[in-house]
């Protein structure tokens, strides 16, 4: 194979509203998401969908949808209702990933009450609802830090909608922080690929873990990849895995018609991904959790980044 007709892999993202849903560094997100695949020789295309703007999910392997007040969350809702709900509702049952922040994850589900005016109409993805319980109520305001998947998520919260599900599945269970509600010690809402949480700061850059989640998932689902690292590079000398010495440190992009025809399995998704030196993001995190006292949680997570 020569070198010319190597391509990289590539990830279409859509950002969902970047003009009105935009708070609290949400946009620090696709930053970390579009770092994290380049240090791995992934492209990773951004593309904005405004008011008005069509969603064609086959264009888009990954979507984000940020934060907003109440103003800006109202005229999203019937955009999200009238233009980009069947195929933002198509990309969800195929198990597209998909991020949604705060006033985003709130249209995610049934319906979101606000402070004043009328009930804001949602796409019903996660079985769960939204009610402001007025300006003289205590916005849930301040960092956050829940269990997720044997380990940890730390963020930021201000929201003054409580959210309380129905049959949806919570993304973890608070630790410290008010969550979806400052009642049930849940925090977020799951459904299939599709993850609601209320932590802006922005999310990812102090979750390298969660970032790479998304990212894999997305590998997965467009290419069928189960083992990236390998196949990135030995893809050139013959198909399946490499042993893992034969590794070198900078992956070589595979060529997506050659992942393509991988369809190996492995059960890890960590395996997915080359590991990146995340000390910095782990400390970030971890320096969280020990501000909300969390020492065990502090200590496993600086683990996580010896490991
Ligand atoms: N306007 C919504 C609320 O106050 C969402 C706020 C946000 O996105 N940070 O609950």
């Amino acid at each position: 194979m020569t070198q010319e007709t190597v391509k990289p892999l590539t990830l279409t993202l859509g950002h969902l509203y970047p003009d009105q849903l935009n708070l609290y560094g949400d946009r620090g997100n696709i930053l970390t998401l579009r770092r994290r695949c380049q240090m791995r020789g992934i492209e990773l295309r951004v593309i904005g969908l405004g008011i008005g703007d069509a969603l064609a999910p086959d264009e888009y392997d990954m979507l984000f949808i940020g934060g907003g007040q109440d103003k800006e969350q109202a005229p999203v809702a019937q955009d999200l209702y009238e233009i980009k709900g069947i195929g933002l509702w198509a990309a969800i049952e195929d198990d597209m990933p998909v991020l949604a922040v705060c006033g985003g994850y709130q249209l995610l589900a049934h319906y979101y009450r606000p402070a004043e005016g009328p009930d804001m109409r949602g796409l019903g993805v996660f079985d769960a609802w939204t009610i402001h319980k007025g300006a003289g109520v205590p916005r849930c305001i301040g960092n956050v830090a829940i269990s997720w998947n044997g380990t940890t998520l730390v963020g930021f919260e201000n929201h003054g909608g409580r959210t309380y599900l129905g049959t949806a599945k919570p993304l973890g269970r608070v630790l410290k922080g008010h969550g979806n509600n400052a009642e049930d010690r849940m925090e977020g809402a799951v459904y299939r690929n599709t993850y609601g949480t209320y932590m802006h700061g922005s999310l990812l850059p102090k979750n390298p873990h969660f970032a790479d989640h998304l990212i894999a998932l997305a590998l997965q689902r467009k290419y069928g990849i189960k083992h990236l690292t390998d196949t990135h590079n030995d893809a050139s000398r013959h198909n399946g895995y490499g042993s893992k010495e034969q590794q070198t440190e900078k992956a070589l992009p595979a060529t997506a018609e050659e992942l393509l025809s991988l369809k190996n399995t492995i059960s890890d998704q960590s395996e997915i991904l080359k590991p990146l030196d995340d000390t910095l993001e782990w400390e970030a995190h971890a320096s969280m959790l020990e501000r909300l006292g969390l020492y065990n949680a502090a200590s496993a997570a600086l683990r996580t980044l010896k490991g």
